[in-house]
């Protein structure tokens, strides 16, 4: 066949009656190179129309966060604080769980996280490092007043078991025993020392009296949810203009910690104290990737300074005690505090307080009686909407406020989260969780 076509195309040069179709049959495959071609080109430009277009929602996204920017400008200007200074507690802002180079999987210098800490403001931080079996990382890292700030040094321990606690101040002795979580807890507390769940999805051992409270929110694990490529092209367009509100897109309201906590306190009767962890690591802001430190994915954010911004643990202390580590760690351990994302304003000046028929009163972490009623007094530094829990169950709100009192009649773990409507597109996700009064 093939030596039959190749005869007969080199008669048609030999012989001048072919010359035609051997012309014609060029010009078909010249043609038929062109058809191809601009096949080529069509499709080329289809991808590319496409390329165009999938780009648009990201561009909006990007005027979107603009407006969120905008929104959170406006909010400066309506804080309402007159009532925090009439009150008699102060409101210290802190970050729980960083880490530094000392444990692994970090490059963080002291400096670095000093220097991150004063540009925030802070005036706290929880110091909560990798153990070492060669050196006592919790008591080589910050501890103790740098800069101006306040640094408790502990340590964030694993069992095999896969559940984790962030201890401090200090550790405990590293030893191959450490199977569960109550390998860690069963051994005697060096003194102040609270134990606070890491992982809640990972902890087994809730029966146990030995912990004081939960990491309810992590930063690291919100930041696992991240839709890869959605914040691979969130980040080409919002990125330059927005680093810091990129965490508005993947910003989730810690649901499932939120609801074992109810369920642990209301099964156990326990008070459990909530706060949440920056799980700050290294040179990344938001660093993703897996519970054995491997990275997934980061985004080029500021080593700590950024991750400092997001999410805070804020303690009351009363106006007449210094913050000290001693007074830090009992406010901590009584659930005098609550967690903010403060990246969207600062929540200082919230108070959550109880009294009851019998004029007794309470704040958060407390216990109060019931007597005929009680009420639940909430005061937020910008108008908001305010949900009331009780046991788990959101049962009363308020909007369009900064103050209000919910009026209980029955006994109750309370709590309230509070959401800034005006955000619009973190709306629905809480901007304050506080700490319960416990109503008995
Ligand atoms: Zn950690």
């Amino acid at each position: 066949m093939a030596d039959a076509e190749e005869q007969k195309s080199f008669s048609s040069v030999q012989s001048p009656p072919n010359e035609r179709a051997a012309r014609e049959s060029r010009g078909k495959r010249l043609r038929l190179r062109l058809f191809r071609s601009k096949r080529v080109r069509i499709a080329l430009l289809v991808l590319l129309v496409l390329a165009v277009l999938s780009q648009i929602p990201f561009i909006y996204r990007r005027r979107e966060l603009g407006n969120l920017r905008a929104q959170i400008e406006a909010l400066k200007n309506n804080r309402e604080l007159h009532f925090a200074r009439e009150d008699e507690y102060r409101d210290y802002r802190g970050v729980i769980h960083v880490h530094s180079s000392l444990g692994g999987h970090s490059t963080g210098t002291p400096r670095a996280i000093i220097t991150a800490a004063q540009a925030n403001e802070l005036h706290f931080v929880v110091m909560t490092e990798h153990p070492a079996r060669e050196f006592d990382t919790a008591a080589l890292t910050l501890n103790g007043a740098h800069g101006g700030v306040l640094f408790i040094g502990g340590s964030e321990v694993a069992a095999a078991s896969g559940e984790r606690l962030l201890l401090f101040p200090g550790s405990v002795p590293q030893t191959n025993t450490i199977q569960t979580a109550n390998d860690i807890m069963s051994g005697e507390r060096t003194s102040g020392q609270l134990r606070f769940v890491a992982y809640p999805s990972e902890f087994r051992s809730w029966e146990s009296q030995d912990y004081d409270g939960i990491e309810i929110y992590s930063l690291f694990t919100n930041a696992r949810d991240i839709n890869l490529p959605v914040m691979f092209f969130d980040g080409l367009w919002s990125y330059g203009s927005y680093p810091d509100l990129l965490f508005a897109r993947f910003y989730q309201r810690p649901a499932a910690s939120l609801r074992q906590w109810d369920e642990v306190m209301r099964v156990t009767r326990r008070r459990i104290v909530a706060v949440a962890g920056v799980d700050a690591h290294a040179n990344v802001g938001f660093r993703v990737g897996d519970m054995g430190g491997h990275d997934v994915f980061g985004l080029l954010l500021d080593p700590y300074e950024r991750s400092f911004r997001v999410v805070r643990t804020h303690a009351l202390l009363a106006r007449d005690r210094e913050l000290n580590a001693e007074n830090l760690l009992a406010a901590l351990r009584d659930g005098h505090v609550y967690f903010s994302f403060d990246i969207f304003s600062d929540a200082t000046g919230f108070r959550f307080t109880a009294t009851n028929s019998e004029r007794q009163t309470a704040m958060m972490g407390d216990e109060i009686a019931l007597g005929l009623e009680a009420r639940l007094r909430v005061v937020a530094p910008l108008e908001s909407r305010i949900l009331l829990f009780r046991d788990g169950d959101v049962i009363d709100e308020a909007r369009n406020t900064s103050q209000h009192e919910f009026i209980v009649r029955q006994p109750g773990i309370y709590r309230v989260e509070i959401y800034l409507p005006q955000l619009t597109i973190v709306q629905d996700q809480p901007w304050i969780i506080s700490n319960p009064i416990y109503v008995r």
